[in-house]
């Protein structure tokens, strides 16, 4: 049977009690690239996803902020998942956005395994140019970090763009249909359904059961949620994993060009002094625009960059890693608190600081932010007082991580340095997996962010690709 809807409304009749031999939960990279793993083998495979097709999510790029009539789902669900609208970048290294040798036991095989997922976007039409560092400069830049405390990771990428990945990713989906992959959007899926220990399928939000022999669920960061509670309803075995909050920080562009021309999104990690926290660089767009994010009771900020329109700013997410130990191991829950507050301090929209009025312990005003040699490039924010919108010690790794990276980049913290909160990267509860991503639950899979098995579009794939080659093996067993 073939299913694809491409309007709002879900086929609500044509899938009850249907049955495929695999159903992918989520048609982000994971999902996908796991659809891509399984097909030629004459599976009947579906893909459901709660969001809309390619060519129907949309977001006003044009004034570069997500517009209030695109809701939130449509920027993080439909085919693509969130990466969809972002800025793109593939960052070509197993240990970055997740930890992949951790499942395939190997370095080399998480290596090829990332080179295998670049070749299936480029074959999808991103772009031929590749980020390399340069030996002498990325030695110099490494030496220039040790020297004040500080680690600079080098980085192959690969930067599709924000204009471009829409494209990317409606070829990827033209491959799918082509292998006769099936796909069932705008439907949300509400549980999975288990009998003795084995998984037998999902049931979705108009109460159609769809049984499958193997289920996959990759939902992605907007269904951590759902994975909570489907661990906690299933007993699925999963631990906690840190989050990282922070604040989007933006500059001028010539302050960063000395490093984004050796790296276009430069990853530093710092350790800060007093105390002892790991801070990092993520995500940086060169000549890009800060964006604001929305999720289910608060906002957060972004950032994204474009090939065809640029800003005279750079910015990027500067991060401090929060792990918790007893009594309280939810991490999500302290973090969603953590921006919930800013939320609440911000009147729903992003707080912006000067570092030099942080430093100073008073508010951003307007008049400041009016004066400030560099502009915002989002202008849905209200001018205030990061410290009141987050924990002392979060402000203080920040203040200490930036005057450290003010070493290695001369100009990055000076007084008119931007600063946006939140910025908030809680990953979901990961799934305890074995070698075929499969969880404590036989016949159920796990891939991608939503599972807490990766942090990035290159590691979620190559996740949905383990996943996939788990199930094949449970089908052609060696
Ligand atoms: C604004 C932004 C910018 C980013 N920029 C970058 C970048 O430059 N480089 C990078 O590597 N990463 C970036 N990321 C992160 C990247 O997008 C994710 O790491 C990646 O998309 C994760 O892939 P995934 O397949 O695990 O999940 P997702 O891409 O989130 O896809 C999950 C899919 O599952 C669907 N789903 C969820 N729950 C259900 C349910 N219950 N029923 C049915 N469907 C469901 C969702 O609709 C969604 O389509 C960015 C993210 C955002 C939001």
């Amino acid at each position: 049977m073939f299913i694809s809807t491409t309007q709002s409304e879900p086929e609500m009749n044509v899938v009850e009690n249907s049955h495929y031999d695999v159903v992918i939960v989520g048609a982000g990279p994971a999902g996908l690239f796991a659809a891509h793993e399984l097909a030629d083998i004459g599976l009947n495979i579906l893909i459901v996803d709660m969001g809309k097709d390619i060519d129907q999510r949309s977001c006003n790029m044009s004034e570069m902020q997500y517009c209030k009539h695109c809701s939130p789902c449509d920027i993080m669900c439909g085919i693509g998942g969130a990466g969809t609208f972002s800025d793109g970048t593939l960052n070509l290294r197993p240990d970055i956005g997740g930890d992949l040798i951790e499942y395939t036991k190997n370095v080399q095989d998480a290596w090829e395994l990332i080179d295998y997922v670049d070749s299936l976007f480029v074959n999808c039409g991103a772009s031929n140019k590749v980020y390399m560092p340069n030996d002498s400069e990325t030695e110099q830049l490494k030496k220039t970090a040790a020297s004040v405390g500080a680690r600079f990771i080098e980085v192959k990428q690969r930067h599709i763009g924000s204009d471009n990945s829409q494209k990317v990713i409606s070829r990827f989906k033209k491959l799918l249909e082509q292998k006769r992959i099936n796909f069932l959007l705008n439907t949300e899926v509400t549980d999975i359904f288990v009998e003795n220990n084995i998984c037998k399928g999902i049931l979705t939000s108009n109460n159609n059961k769809i049984t499958a022999r193997y289920t996959l669920i990759a939902p992605g960061r907007i269904g951590g949620d759902w994975v909570n509670d489907l661990v906690e309803k299933h007993s699925i075995k999963a631990q906690y994993t840190g989050v990282d909050i922070g604040v989007r920080v933006e500059v001028p562009a010539i302050i960063m060009n000395p490093i984004t021309k050796i790296n276009r999104d430069p990853k530093f990690h710092i350790y800060t002094k007093k105390y002892d926290d790991f801070v990092r660089t993520f995500c940086t767009n060169e000549q890009g625009f800060v964006v604001k994010e929305e999720y289910e009771g608060f906002i957060a900020t972004n950032g994204h960059s474009f090939h065809s329109k640029k800003s005279e700013n750079t910015n990027f997410a500067f991060l401090v890693h929060i792990e918790l130990t007893e009594p309280i191991e939810n991490t999500i829950k302290y973090a969603r608190s953590v921006a919930k507050l800013a939320t609440t301090i911000g009147g729903g929209k992003p707080v912006l600081q000067r570092i030099g009025d942080l430093r100073r312990g008073r508010r951003s005003t307007a008049k400041r932010i009016d004066r400030n040699p560099v502009i915002n490039t989002l202008s849905e924010v209200t001018p205030g007082d990061i410290s009141m919108a987050m924990p002392h010690r979060i402000v203080m790794d920040i203040i200490e991580g930036l005057e450290s990276l003010n070493k290695i980049i001369p100009g990055v913290a000076s007084d008119s340095t931007l600063l946006y909160a939140p910025e908030v990267k809680f990953y979901s509860m990961k799934l305890c997996v074995n070698e075929q991503m499969e969880t404590s639950i036989d016949n159920l899979f796990a891939a991608g962010d939503g599972t807490g098995l990766s942090r990035d579009i290159v590691n979620a794939a190559a996740t949905g690709i383990l996943a996939g080659r788990g199930i094949l093996n449970y089908e052609n067993p060696v």
